[in-house]
């Protein structure tokens, strides 16, 4: 769900994942702390996605390391539908605590954004250094350093026998109600932001996954003593995947004949591994 504070030159998103988390999370078996980290990523994904103003454009968030006990994950969004996964070495987390640090499993890491328009084609990609204390905290220096754009991220994951819930909230100020245009300097201490963070960074955890307050509640909590709130519907969320024989199929038959070839295995299939899904694909191509 989307929120504007027009007076604040402010706009927001509220998601909550349930049902889907479960189902994205059902196709790996990652211990608790990697299960968390996706959780998170997911909801950062779902909300940074549904900034996108092109209605099939896809984003992308890649946090990618060399030598740490997680060197990959990627999630990525388009219209509604969420996936993601995460590489990493069981031996080495095993010999983590329960709660690792996001430094404890990247390591010297790097977080890149990538924005695909289906419309126009065009792709703009953004790195910054994997820093802080969170997924989410990076997020913020990536929305700052990269897009000059002051943003505060909250996210709350709970995850129990029931399953597993996520919820966040994602608050932007673009000054002078300018939209995606590239600003000279990021201000931080602009004074409607200073407001609008201190409100927005008041959503606990607790209300962030609770499902008997619905989204709509909470923004109305937080920001109920402004002028003015606009909320705006959101895309239902949904896990999808784009892997499919057919799919695969022909991303193959793109490739000269001689590299398929050497593709093949005894049986004259080509296997393909989608990591999203954990799932084997024997192709015959
Ligand atoms: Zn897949």
């Amino acid at each position: 769900m989307g929120f504007t504070l027009p007076a604040r030159h402010a706009r927001g998103r509220v998601v909550r994942l349930g049902p889907v988390l479960d189902r994205i999370l059902a196709a790996h078996d990652y211990p608790p702390a990697i299960r968390h980290l996706l959780a998170e990523a997911l909801t950062i994904t779902a909300l940074i996605g549904s900034l996108l103003k092109d209605g099939d454009g896809q984003l992308t968030m890649q946090a990618q390391t060399e030598n740490g006990i997680v060197d990959l994950l990627v999630c990525d969004y388009r219209a509604g539908e969420l996936r993601g996964y995460v590489r990493h070495d069981a031996e080495r987390l095993a010999m983590l605590g329960a709660n690792p640090s996001l430094y404890a499993l990247f390591g010297q890491g790097y977080l890149a954004i990538t924005f695909d328009m289906a419309s126009s084609g065009e792709r703009y990609q953004g790195i910054v250094p994997l820093e802080g204390g969170s997924l989410a905290e990076a997020c913020e220096s990536y929305f700052a350093q990269s897009e000059q754009v002051p943003t505060l991220l909250r996210i709350a994951v709970r995850s129990d026998r029931q399953g597993a819930v996520a919820g966040g909230l994602l608050v932007q100020h673009l000054a002078e109600g300018e939209d995606g245009r590239q600003r000279l300097h990021v201000r931080m201490d602009h004074p409607e932001w200073e407001h609008v963070a201190v409100l927005a960074g008041s959503a606990r955890h607790d209300e962030l996954v609770d499902p008997d307050l619905s989204l709509e509640a909470l923004i109305w909590r937080l920001f109920h003593e402004e002028g003015e709130v606009r909320v705006l519907p959101g895309a239902p969320l949904t896990r999808g995947c784009r892997c499919s024989i057919e799919h695969y199929q022909a991303v193959l038959a793109k490739f000269p004949e001689e590299d398929r070839a050497e593709m093949r295995n005894e049986a004259g299939l080509v296997i393909v591994d989608c990591a999203f899904c954990s799932r084997l694909f024997e192709i015959s191509a």
